[in-house]
């Protein structure tokens, strides 16, 4: 029988109970670009980020990034352990995703590779993006973000979203979420 995921986290000693979620402002290639220039080159709302090149123009090395989520199941929960991310698209994904916003997308899919580091899951050196992780991004009804499916491969978190995760190992995520930063 699944049940609302809860546990007793030994960082507070509170009951932490619903469905645990963690997400990201920025794209990690936010970070890239140098503190003083990110007024000028980074453009972003909370579902939108485009990171315009050194020159400050919109242009052929523009990173266009859509924010997104990632479920991954936990056994016998529920709900999903809920990851709130970022993938880049291509200019011509990014504008049509923009064009059709406010309409019903649940028949439109894109490609995109996460942009994002995850706790739990940094395989990579600290700070680098999963430039390694593909995906299929389901674009969804109106006034919902669109859900990822990550493409097949060896890397953890494809290995979790298609199997889900035990109870124990989402009180482990739940915890750094909850008390990370
Ligand atoms: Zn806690």
């Amino acid at each position: 029988m699944a049940r609302e995921f809860e546990f007793k986290c030994h960082e507070c000693g509170e009951i932490h109970s619903g469905s645990p979620s963690l997400s990201y402002a920025f794209p990690t290639y936010v970070f890239g670009v140098p503190e003083e220039e990110r007024p000028e080159r980074v453009k972003h709302s909370s579902d939108l980020c485009r990171i315009l090149g050194p020159n400050g123009v919109d242009g052929d090395d523009t990173i266009y990034c859509v924010r997104v989520t990632l479920n991954v199941p936990i056994h016998g929960a529920d709900d999903p352990f809920c990851w709130g991310v970022w993938v880049t698209q291509s200019k011509e994904s990014f504008d049509r995703y923009l064009e059709t916003f406010s309409e019903d997308q649940s028949e439109l899919q894109s490609f995109g590779w996460l942009a994002v580091t995850m706790p739990g899951y940094n395989t990579t050196e600290p700070g680098e993006p999963y430039e390694h992780l593909a995906c299929d991004v389901n674009w969804g009804p109106p006034g919902k973000r669109p859900k990822i499916e990550l493409h097949e491969s060896e890397h953890q978190l494809f290995l979790d979203q298609r199997d889900g995760i035990s109870w124990d190992r989402a009180i482990e995520l739940a915890t750094l979420a909850i008390h990370s930063g």
